[in-house]
């Protein structure tokens, strides 16, 4: 006889991230009109629903019929919390319990959400906190629009008085977004999407350490901004700090950054230079001369960025006289170049702070420590505990 214990529950098909293609198709697949789909995406992310009792013009037996095959599934908010300067961070819980950081930074004029694509990271950029818990998996595309929809629906709705807040994305928080090339286009192109966000292509921004063979194949699925982690201005320093820069070196990167724009429609696009300065080590007037060089008649402006100290991280950030040179050496060879100021820092929300995971890991092996410390022949045990 044949067990009979496990009867197969039908999954439920996320509809939080999926392309706007695959949700008609969806649709047309339950007998319906492609129009739905744009029903569907209007109550899921400008509304912010997560359930179909609530889309009031999808008549009740679709509602059903929704309900019975499909789910609208964001993952958790675990923590959020209000700097004093009105930054905002979310750790966001994702399946299978590990968590990653969102950072949402207001300024005059616009609101930038800084997005996670992966728990963790593989490529271990020397001054990286996320890069120190190593990698642990991608996220989904549900899981990347998911960090938007949480921070939109914080807000409020537009129809409830709230104004649009965020009116910028970055996929600058935990992870290396071309490493999870296809949910992370699935989900900027829906950021760009005017029944989803509708945020302008020129405000959607890629970060990259220089993934060159997946930047080559940007431009075929993708019309977003781009920014490059360069960091050095030279092959020797780069691969001390970005250790990726090994097999990907600076001229390739450049030229791979270069033919992105290159096939654009839109020609006035530059890419953005994000430079972390760390004190003694790539902040000196000799690097400011040669990344001048570097970057003479290169479509580019240049993000300084001072670095953010983390515990046992090795590096110091740079006072302000040596940013303020560093900054005119670059101005006065005519390029194009902005300091970024540090938010959000009374709750660890900067640049390369977040470490969502490494919480959790922590707590970890304190519990082992503990455990260990009780009774020292169940190391193996103990450690194996969740
Ligand atoms: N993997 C992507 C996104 C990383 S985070 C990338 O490398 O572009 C966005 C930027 O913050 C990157 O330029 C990264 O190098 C920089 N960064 C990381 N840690 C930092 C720190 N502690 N202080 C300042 N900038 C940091």
């Amino acid at each position: 006889m044949i067990a009979t214990d496990s009867v197969a529950v039908p999954r439920r098909v996320n509809l939080l991230g999926m392309p706007a293609v695959e949700l008609e198709a969806f649709m047309v697949g339950l007998g319906e009109k492609p129009y739905r789909a744009r029903q569907l995406l209007k109550w899921i992310y400008h509304q912010g629903v997560d359930s179909f009792d609530s889309m009031s013009d999808v008549g009740k037996s679709l509602r059903e019929r929704l309900a019975d095959c499909a789910e609208i599934r964001a993952p958790e908010v675990a923590q959020e919390q209000i700097s004093a300067d009105g930054t905002r961070k979310w750790l966001v819980r994702v399946t299978g319990g590990s968590c990653v950081e969102t950072v949402f930074i207001p300024e005059d004029g616009r609101g930038t959400l800084c997005v996670s694509s992966q728990v963790g990271c593989a490529l271990d950029c020397s001054f990286c906190s996320t890069g120190k818990q190593g990698f642990q998996r991608d996220l989904s595309a549900a899981e990347i629009i998911g960090q938007v929809w949480i921070a939109a629906r914080s807000f409020g709705l537009p129809k409830k008085g709230g104004q649009r807040r965020i009116t910028n994305v970055v996929m600058m928080g935990m992870g290396e977004p071309l490493l999870n090339f296809d949910n992370v286009v699935a989900a900027m192109n829906l950021m760009m999407d005017d029944y989803v966000y509708g945020i302008s292509k020129r405000r959607v921004t890629l970060s990259t350490a220089g993934v060159v063979p997946a930047l080559e194949r940007l431009a075929a699925v993708s019309e977003a901004s781009l920014a490059i982690s360069l960091h050095a201005p030279n092959d020797e320093l780069r691969s001390q700090l970005v250790p990726v820069n090994r097999r990907y070196p600076i001229r390739e990167l450049l030229d791979a950054a270069r033919r992105y724009l290159q096939a654009q429609s839109d020609t006035k696009r530059v890419v953005t230079i994000e430079y972390t300065l760390l004190s003694e080590v790539n902040d000196r007037p000799e690097h400011a001369r040669e990344l001048a060089r570097l970057l003479a008649d290169y479509p580019c402006k240049i993000n300084l960025i001072p670095f953010n100290p983390f515990p046992h991280s090795g590096y110091r950030r740079p006072g302000r006289n040596a940013v303020s040179r560093f900054w005119n050496i670059l101005t006065e060879a005519g390029l194009r170049v902005t300091v970024r100021s540090t938010r959000g820092e009374d709750i660890d929300a900067a640049c390369g702070q977040l470490v969502g995971q490494v919480q959790d890991r922590t707590r970890r092996s304190e519990r082992h420590r503990a455990a260990t410390r009780q009774h020292p022949s169940v190391t193996a045990d103990a450690s194996s505990r969740p």
